[in-house]
């Protein structure tokens, strides 16, 4: 299966994709978490993306691209591929298609995970997260039991930097900017599946999985 999930930041295609990847097993390409990864652990790629990512801006496309062309030519990727946030702009789109052609193979569909940006805005401000094993709390919807400490391995939870209120903001309209014209793109070419985020967890991953059985048949 190769698909591309989309929606807006905090519209839980994390959750999804972790899903996705549990049923599945398909490889779950996040560009926001190898920009993080990069910058964890100081490379020259994480300190280009650090200062547009601070911002809530977007990497520049020929450095986001570069590192979507490197990681699907893994051969992890040769039975399918789940895309998160990317791409996110027509042009990446469009370079995702030349690259995606070349190997052979496209698109089968793109599922948008539709969220009210009020509710995102909530969603996202609240989010917490360890800093030793990555789990994601939510101060109102899935806190910790012990304020601040992981319930897993009892880290520090932290506040991505760009999950304040004002980058959020900021980052949601960057978003609905470029990804209107993203999903016109592949609407058109008969690959956009929306799916309503503003369920269950455990419904959305229904709708969403009733897609991908198709495409694996
Ligand atoms: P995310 O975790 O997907 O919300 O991404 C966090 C940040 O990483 C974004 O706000 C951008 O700064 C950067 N980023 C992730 N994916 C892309 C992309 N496809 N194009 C440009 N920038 C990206």
């Amino acid at each position: 299966m190769n698909i591309v999930l989309m929606g807006l930041p905090g519209a839980g295609k994390g959750t999804q994709a972790d899903r996705i990847v549990e049923k599945y097993g398909t490889p779950h390409i996040s560009t926001g978490d190898m920009f993080r990864a990069a910058i964890q652990e100081g490379t020259e790629l994480g300190v280009k993306a650090k200062s547009f990512m601070d911002q809530g801006a977007l990497v520049p496309d020929e450095v986001t691209i570069g590192i979507v062309r490197e990681r699907l030519s893994k051969s992890d990727c040769d039975n399918g591929f789940l895309l998160d946030g990317f791409p996110r702009t027509v042009p990446q789109a469009e370079a995702l298609d030349r690259l995606l052609a070349d190997m052979g193979r496209k698109i089968e569909h793109v599922i948008n995970i539709q969220v009210e940006k009020e509710e995102l805005i909530a969603r996202l401000t609240g989010r917490r997260i360890c800093k030793v094993c990555g789990t994601s709390y939510h101060l109102l919807f899935n806190p910790p039991q012990v304020e601040g400490v992981c319930d897993k391995d009892g880290g520090e939870l932290y506040q991505r930097a760009d999950d304040n209120p004002e980058t959020v903001t900021n980052r949601l309209e960057v978003n609905m900017n470029q990804t209107a014209p993203l999903l016109a793109f592949y609407d058109s070419k008969e690959v956009l599946v929306n799916i309503d985020g503003q369920q269950d967890i455990k419904d959305v991953f229904k709708d969403l999985d009733a897609v991908l059985l198709e495409s694996v048949q």
